[in-house]
C-alpha cells in the first residue's frame, strides 16, 4: 500500500505526558511534521493524578496545620486539630490543575502545529503506527505512555476496593481512617497530606525505612515528622489479607518476625509501586524489546529497534516528570540530528514534596559506602541559618554533601521544609564541577535560607586547617606582632 503525503511524518509520539509533549512541541517548533497519539487525557499522570493534584494537596494541608499552629508564632485565631471538610479542599486541588491543563491541552499543540489523534496508538511496523481510525508513518516513533499503579496481590483487596492516585484526587468525603500501602514518595506524600486534613493514617511500609531511596538519616528525619503529627508507621510490614467487617476494612499486616495484627480502616490507598504501561503497543511485532521494568532502551533513548524511542516511566524510569522531560530533549536532538547525546542520570536531582521536604541528587552516603567510593560527607544542621530559625524551620532538619576527598560534589541531600527549590546550586555545582571550596567563596544573601550551601562549602574549608598548619600560622602571627 502506498501511503499519501499527509500521512508521512517525521516523527510519532505515541503518549501525551510529561514526556511526549515535550518531544512533540520541540519537534514542531523545530519545523519537523509531528503527529501525537493520546488515548486518555493531555498532560498524562502528572498533570491530571500525579504531581499536579498531589502537591496541590499538600499545600492545602501545609494551610490546615499553619492554621492550627499559629499560636506558635504569637499568633491569636489558630483553630486547633481539625478535621477538614473534603469537598473544598479537592475543589482547591481540581482548580490547579485546571489552571495549568491549557498548557497541555489540544488546542495548544494543535496550535504548535502538531497533529493530535485522540486515541490509543499501536505500531504495525518499526515506521508505523495506528490509532484512532488512521494509520501513519513516521522516520521516528517515540513511545512515551508511561505507568500504571502496581496492586499487591494481596488476598481480598480487590473485593473490599481501594484508591489509587487514579481516584484519591476524585473523592470528596475525608476518610476518617486511611491505610496507605507503600511508604515510598507517593505513600508518604499523599498520608502526610491526609492525616493534616484530619484522617487518622497508617503507612505500612515493606522496606526498612520509608522512602527507601534515601539515606536512613534523611528518611528518619520525615518519619519522626510523621510520627509527631500522629501518622502511624509500621516499617518492614505488609498487608496480608483484607476482609470487609460492618463496612469498614481489616486490613491484616505482618511484620518482620512479629505476629500478623489487625488495622481496622475507612478507606485503603494503594501506593505500592508502578507498572510500565507496555501492552498492546504492538511492541514485540516491531521488535522492541521490553524487561520487568519497562521498554529497553540505550543512554542515547534508543531501543533494540533503531527508529523506536522510549521515555519516561514507560522505559523503566527513574519515575520523575523532570526525567521524562530531560530523556525527550535528548531523544528529540537524537533522532532529529546526526550525532548522539546521553541523558545525564548522574546529575538527576529529585524532591519528596512532604514536610519537610527530601531532596536527592548523586550519591547518597549508604551508597558510597557500599560501592567502596573514596568520600567524605559534609553534614550542617539548620539550626546555624539564621533565617531557618526565624521562620521557625530549623529542628532536626539538616544539609548533606557526598564528596571527594578534594571537595569535589559526588551527591548532596537536603531535609528541610524547602529542600527541594534549596537543591539547585548544589546540583548546578555538581553538574559543571564547582566544589565546595568555591561554595564557600560565593556570596550568600543573608538571612536566606541559601547560606546552607556557604555552611557547606565552610564545613569543608574547615577540614583544611589541618593542627600543624594552624600552628604554623601562630608562629607567622607571633612574629608579626
Ligand atoms: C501521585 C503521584 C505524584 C507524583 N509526583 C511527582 C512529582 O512531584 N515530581 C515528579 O517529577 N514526578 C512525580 N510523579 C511521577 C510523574 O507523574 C511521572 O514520572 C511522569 O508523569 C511520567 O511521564 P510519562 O510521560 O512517562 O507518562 P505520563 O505523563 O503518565 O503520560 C503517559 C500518557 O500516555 C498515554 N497513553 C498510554 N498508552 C497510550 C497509547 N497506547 N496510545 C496513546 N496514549 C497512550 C496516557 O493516557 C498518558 O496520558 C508522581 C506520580 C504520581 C502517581
Amino acid at each position: 500500500m502506498t501511503m499519501e503525503h499527509a500521512d508521512r511524518y517525521n516523527l510519532a509520539v505515541v503518549g501525551g505526558g510529561s514526556g511526549g509533549l515535550v518531544v512533540a512541541a520541540g519537534a514542531a517548533g523545530l519545523g519537523a511534521r509531528v503527529v501525537l497519539f493520546e488515548k486518555h487525557l493531555m498532560g498524562g499522570d502528572c498533570l491530571n493524578t500525579g504531581c499536579v493534584p498531589s502537591k496541590a494537596l499538600l499545600r492545602a494541608a501545609k494551610a490546615a496545620v499553619a492554621a492550627r499552629d499559629a499560636a506558635r508564632f504569637g499568633i491569636r485565631g489558630g483553630t486547633g486539630p481539625g478535621v477538614q471538610d473534603l469537598g473544598p479542599v479537592m475543589d482547591w486541588v481540581r482548580s490547579r490543575r485546571a489552571r495549568i491543563a491549557p498548557h497541555d491541552s489540544v488546542e495548544r499543540f494543535t496550535g504548535l502545529g502538531v497533529d493530535v489523534i485522540q486515541g490509543a496508538g499501536r505500531l504495525v511496523s518499526r515506521n508505523e503506527v495506528e490509532g484512532g481510525g488512521r494509520r501513519i508513518r513516521a522516520r521516528h516513533v517515540v513511545i512515551a505512555t508511561g505507568s500504571r499503579p502496581r496492586v499487591p496481590d494481596v488476598p481480598g483487596l480487590a473485593e473490599a476496593g481501594f484508591l489509587t492516585n487514579e481516584s484519591v484526587f476524585e473523592i470528596d468525603r475525608l476518610p476518617p481512617s486511611l491505610l496507605v500501602m507503600g511508604g515510598g514518595p507517593i505513600g508518604v506524600e499523599l498520608g502526610q497530606a491526609f492525616q493534616r486534613l484530619g484522617s487518622r493514617v497508617t503507612i505500612v511500609s515493606s522496606s526498612p525505612h520509608v522512602c527507601p531511596k534515601e539515606d536512613p538519616d534523611a528518611a528518619a528525619a520525615l518519619a519522626a515528622r510523621l510520627r509527631a503529627e500522629g501518622v502511624t508507621i509500621l516499617d518492614g510490614a505488609r498487608a496480608t489479607r483484607v476482609e470487609v467487617q460492618g463496612g469498614r476494612k481489616v486490613v491484616t499486616v505482618t511484620g518482620q518476625g512479629a505476629a500478623p495484627t489487625s488495622i481496622e480502616v475507612d478507606e485503603i490507598l494503594v501506593a505500592a509501586g508502578r507498572l510500565p504501561n507496555v501492552e498492546g503497543l504492538g511492541l514485540e511485532a516491531a521488535g522492541v524489546e521490553v524487561t520487568a521494568a519497562g521498554i529497553r532502551t540505550d543512554a542515547s533513548g534508543r531501543t533494540s529497534v533503531p527508529s523506536v524511542w522510549a521515555i519516561g516511566d514507560v522505559a523503566g524510569g527513574p519515575l520523575f516528570t523532570h526525567w521524562a522531560g530531560h530523556q525527550a530533549r535528548v531523544v528529540l536532538r537524537n533522532a532529529l540530528f546526526p550525532g548522539t547525546a546521553a541523558c545525564d542520570r548522574e546529575n538527576l536531582p529529585w524532591t519528596t514534596f512532604t514536610d519537610p521536604e527530601i531532596a536527592r541528587v548523586g550519591l547518597g552516603e549508604t551508597e558510597a559506602k557500599e560501592r567502596g567510593v573514596p568520600h567524605r560527607v559534609f553534614r550542617v544542621p539548620f539550626e546555624g541559618v539564621d533565617r531557618a530559625v526565624c521562620d521557625g524551620e530549623e529542628e532536626g532538619f539538616f544539609a548533606k554533601v557526598v564528596a571527594s576527598p578534594k571537595g569535589k560534589i559526588l551527591g548532596a541531600a537536603i531535609v528541610h521544609p524547602h529542600a527541594g527549590d534549596l537543591l539547585a546550586e548544589l546540583v548546578l555545582a555538581k553538574k559543571f564541577g564547582i566544589g565546595l571550596p568555591q561554595l564557600s567563596a560565593t556570596i550568600h544573601t543573608y538571612p536566606s535560607l541559601s547560606e546552607i550551601s556557604r555552611a557547606l562549602g565552610d564545613a569543608y574549608q574547615k577540614t583544611r586547617l589541618t593542627p600543624s598548619t594552624r600552628s604554623r600560622l601562630e608562629r607567622v602571627f607571633a612574629w608579626l606582632r
